[in-house]
């Protein structure tokens, strides 16, 4: 070894949500834990993902409540994006995050490495010369952005979601290629901002993982807002021109726009990082693993996005921490990915947590179903939303699956994520009293319904 410290109890290779979550469990147990990271502690989430798309998400909100204040009777004048002061706002709540993590790490004793690591045997990570030896080895180098064959992403006309959170203006008019979680929260962004913006989804419906009844509400919203959408429909081509893209739909139809955002998924960095010379599984590009996040190599595990459970960063966090655990003989039980909450913080929001109806009828459950409308609702009144409360249970057993449509309904996750992984029956819930006047009373009317005694619902 080049590089004297080592061996260490753990080597993380990548700093992202899944890598630091497991360097900081690790060391809180009591191990010796080196990170490498080639760019900045944090990874995708902090710096390209989660937080600086919630930023603009806000910036968003601030723009339409300001264009809508006069409906409640405040006096303002919406007079536009000023997209280098959202770029601020966004630096400074991700720099205070990233110097948060930094500090944590450095107080737990994890050493970090700047550089990139390429694993170059079942226990060892060479960074240039050096080379750290660990009894264990955690895989978390994460993912990138997807394109689809023949579609070339220049930066400038065709752009990821890494270029949108950099561009230098708000665009006049957008095409989002995805209807997923990536597409959908760009597409509400920007449509905020004022620009003109067309969905392409090749499934039938926006979010397409999401309850349909969800989806619907959703390209309902998005139509009410202006958001055009071309579902069920394939792209075929791009060409760009001097002031924008002409894109071509399957069918012939073409669309043009200042822009084309390819949000069509993000798949695992691997390649080119020794996983498969040191005799680990990859399957398309995802690193293969089992319950305990562990690789068909003894002592190399693998976390995040580089293994194919949900892509989302508290997933990752989760598992970091189960291997930080299983590592140090704990015992943890393996994660529940059902019992994961997802949200999509367009405007409205979707949530949702537990199993949607077509998985519950393929899983064989004789089920219940209650949706509680939005328009019942006073604090969504009051926060001028539409959407609802789906509730799936199993007929006379527990709630199964929780999907929410509407503004600021993803906090409302937190008790759906309670219910499901407590395994709660409606009747338990509804003897549980919610508070008035909250969006929350949505899931209590609901569980009162299921429970035979609806409060608010008309017949
Ligand atoms: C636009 C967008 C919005 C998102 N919004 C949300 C959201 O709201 N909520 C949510 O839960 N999830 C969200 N996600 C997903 C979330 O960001 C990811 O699930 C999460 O970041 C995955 O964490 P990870 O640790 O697996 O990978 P990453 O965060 O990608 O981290 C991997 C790290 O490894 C480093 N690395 C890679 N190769 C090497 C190497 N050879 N040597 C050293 N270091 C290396 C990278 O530099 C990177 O820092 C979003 C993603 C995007 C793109």
């Amino acid at each position: 070894m080049a590089e004297g410290s080592g061996p260490y109890d753990i080597v993380v290779l990548g700093g992202g949500s899944g890598g630091y979550a497991c360097a900081l469990r690790a060391a809180e147990l009591g191990k010796t834990v080196v990170l490498i990271e080639k760019d900045k502690i944090g990874g995708t989430c902090l710096h390209r993902g989660c937080i600086p798309t919630k930023t603009f998400l806000h910036a968003a909100e601030v723009a339409d409540e300001t264009r809508e204040a006069e409906s409640v009777g405040v006096r303002a004048t919406f007079e536009g994006i000023d997209i280098a002061g959202v770029h601020g706002f966004r630096d400074k709540i991700v720099n205070r995050a990233w110097k948060g993590v930094q500090g944590l790490l450095k107080s737990r004793g994890v050493t970090v490495v700047e550089g990139t690591g390429r694993l170059v045997g079942a226990n060892r990570v060479a960074v240039g010369d050096d080379v750290y030896e660990g009894r264990a080895v955690v895989l978390a180098t994460g993912s990138a952005p997807r394109s689809l064959p023949g579609l070339d992403i220049d930066g400038d006309r065709v752009i990821t979601s890494e270029h949108a959170l950099v561009l230098d203006r708000v665009p006049s008019s957008v095409i989002v290629l995805g209807g997923g979680v990536i597409g959908v929260e760009f597409a509400s962004v920007w449509r905020s901002f004022g620009s003109e913006v067309t969905v392409v989804e090749a499934l039938p419906h926006l979010l397409p993982l999401e309850e349909e009844s969800s989806s619907k509400a959703l390209e309902r919203a998005f139509r009410r807002r202006g958001i055009k959408q071309e579902l069920g429909t394939r792209f075929e081509s791009v060409k760009t021109t001097d002031t924008g893209v002409v894109v071509t739909l399957e069918g012939g139809k073409t669309l043009e726009a200042e822009l084309l955002l390819v949000a069509v998924g993000r798949g695992s960095v691997s390649a080119g990082l020794g996983y498969e010379e040191a005799g680990v599984t990859v399957d398309r590009g995802s690193v293969v693993v089992d319950e305990y996040c562990r690789t068909n190599v003894p002592g190399v595990y693998a976390v995040g996005d580089l293994i194919p459970t949900l892509q989302l960063a508290h997933a990752g966090f989760a598992e970091g921490i189960l291997v930080a655990e299983h590592i140090a003989g704990l015992g943890p039980a393996p994660i529940d990915y059902d019992g994961v909450p997802r949200i999509t913080y367009s405007d409205p929001e979707v949530a949702s947590v537990g199993i949607t109806s077509v998985t519950a009828r393929e899983r064989g459950f004789d089920t219940v179903e209650m949706t509680y409308d939005l328009a019942g609702n006073p604090k969504s009144q009051i926060l001028q939303t539409q959407g609802s409360v789906k509730i799936i249970a199993q007929k006379d057993g527990p709630v199964l699956g929780v999907h929410m449509v509407g503004r600021r309904i993803g906090e409302l996750v937190t008790e759906g994520q309670l219910i499901y992984n407590w395994e709660a029956l409606p009747a338990e819930v509804a003897q549980l009293i919610h508070a008035h006047p909250t969006q929350s009373e949505a899931v209590g009317e609901a569980m009162l319904a299921l429970a035979g005694k609806p409060l608010h619902v008309h017949n």
